[in-house]
């Protein structure tokens, strides 16, 4: 049996992945998990959804589906948010992961998709499924279902005592310095050390502690078990699509829609500007087309880079496209323009600056009288490198592949946010 839920949760408190995590307990005894629970993080750009766009699954085999699904079904009655005006549970519930079931995760993870598209593949493929209430969150949970993963990482949810929910969480940071510090590269985004802050942890009312995401278990368990903080209620393993850049799409500027995510190819048209709040934005052009490219305040350091890009640079941008203009997730710097400024000549002789003679009299230098017809042209030396750069972990989207992922696997330099 695929079990798949959704949009259980609202701002106010609980979470998918721990009501996932509480199901596989009560499930124990009916059957067996098969693998791992997948964490799957669909479209960053839905527009309902409370956080990170997150549905769950996991694979039980049993020989009891009635009660499996008559547990399922109590358990979300139990740890769903109801009261949130945005909380719109599914429950899906299928024997077999069939193509049109990949394709629409796919879709699902890429595209904007309504309500009524999953209800009628979940029909069409006789799968059992419960809606509530308008019953959006069938999207999330027949795609998570769906979900395949030619790429794939890990992250462990720690979950919090219940009688500590909506409280300030107990982390010793100390400890997870020193976690991180042993780990990484094969766990990431726990601390963000340009902006010397943890970022493992929300701070949000629900029951996540935290959660340490990376490329190898036992690196992960090891990190974990580092970590000293308020007691730990459970903690689950996932398999997961985050850091896969799933939801990118190859695109090009012109035919770019909204609401996807895409890496697009072009060249800077004019410098970066900043408007009110730090925001910066540039446009991005190529032969036909252009479009505004942002880097917002929360992108932090990695606003630094983009200050320093010139027109003329050729770039490819990773980022989602909203209201016209890509958000920004991390670019890669092929080709760099020669700029050029234009300066009054030297004075052949004694090597000084020579000054102008003149409207259209070209340039002298008093001392030695010596003369120049036009001013001269030089490179400006560039503080910027070619190469792909990051916003920080602080900023970072779940579906981002962070660049310590593919660094191994690229000829050009990779300009790391850590
Ligand atoms: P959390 O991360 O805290 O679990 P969330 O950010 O995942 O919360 P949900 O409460 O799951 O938010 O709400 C997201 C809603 O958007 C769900 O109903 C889900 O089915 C729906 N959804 C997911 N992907 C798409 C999509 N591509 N198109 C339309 N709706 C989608």
């Amino acid at each position: 049996m695929f079990i798949g839920i959704d949009d259980t949760d609202s701002e106010r408190g609980l979470c998918t992945t721990y009501l996932a995590a509480v199901l596989m307990e009560r499930l124990k005894p009916l059957g067996e998990i098969v693998g791992r629970p997948k964490l799957i993080r669909l479209n960053p750009c839905a527009r309902y959804k409370t956080r990170g766009n997150a549905a769950l699954s996991f694979q039980l085999d049993s020989d009891r589906p009635d009660e499996v699904r008559e547990l399922a079904l109590k358990t979300l009655l139990e740890l769903s948010d109801f009261s949130g005006t945005n909380t719109n549970p599914g429950l899906v519930i299928a024997d077999e992961v069939t193509e049109r079931m990949k394709a629409f995760y796919r879709r699902a993870v890429t595209e904007i998709l309504e309500i009524s598209e999953a209800r009628r593949l979940l029909d069409l493929e006789g799968i059992w499924y419960r809606g509530f209430k308008k019953g959006r969150g069938l999207i999330g949970a027949l795609a998570s279902v769906g979900s395949d993963l030619p790429d794939f990482t890990y992250e462990l949810i720690a979950y919090r005592e219940r009688g500590r929910w909506g409280t300030s969480r107990k982390i010793d940071e100390e400890s997870v310095w020193r976690a991180d510090a042993l780990t990484y590269p094969m766990t990431w985004d726990t601390v963000d050390h340009h902006n010397n802050r943890i970022v493992f942890a929300p701070h949000s009312g629900d029951p996540v502690l935290f959660g340490i995401r990376g490329s190898d278990p036992q690196a992960i368990m090891q990190a974990f078990k580092m970590i000293k903080s308020e007691p730990v209620e459970r903690s689950v393993l996932y398999l997961t699509n985050q850091g896969t850049d799933a939801h990118i799409l190859a695109g090009e500027i012109g035919s770019v829609r909204e609401s996807q995510s895409y890496r697009l190819h072009g060249f800077v048209a004019e410098p970066a500007r900043a408007i009110a709040k730090g925001h910066l934005f540039f446009p991005l052009q190529d032969g036909s087309a252009r479009i505004n490219c942002a880097a917002f305040e929360p992108t932090k350091n990695f606003r630094g880079v983009v200050s320093l890009l010139a027109a003329g640079d050729e770039l490819e941008v990773f980022g989602s496209v909203r209201d016209g203009t890509v958000n920004l997730e991390k670019i890669n710097v092929l080709q760099l323009a020669g700029q050029v400024e234009l300066s009054n000549p030297l004075c052949p002789s004694c090597g000084r600056r020579m000054e102008s003679a003149g409207r259209g009299q070209g340039y002298r230098c008093r001392r030695c009288k010596t003369r120049e017809q036009g001013r001269v042209q030089h490179v400006v030396p560039r503080s910027l490198e070619p190469g792909y750069y990051e916003v920080p972990p602080c900023a970072r989207r779940h579906l981002s592949k962070p660049l310590i992922r593919i660094s191994g696997d690229l000829a050009q330099s990779v300009h790391l946010a850590r």
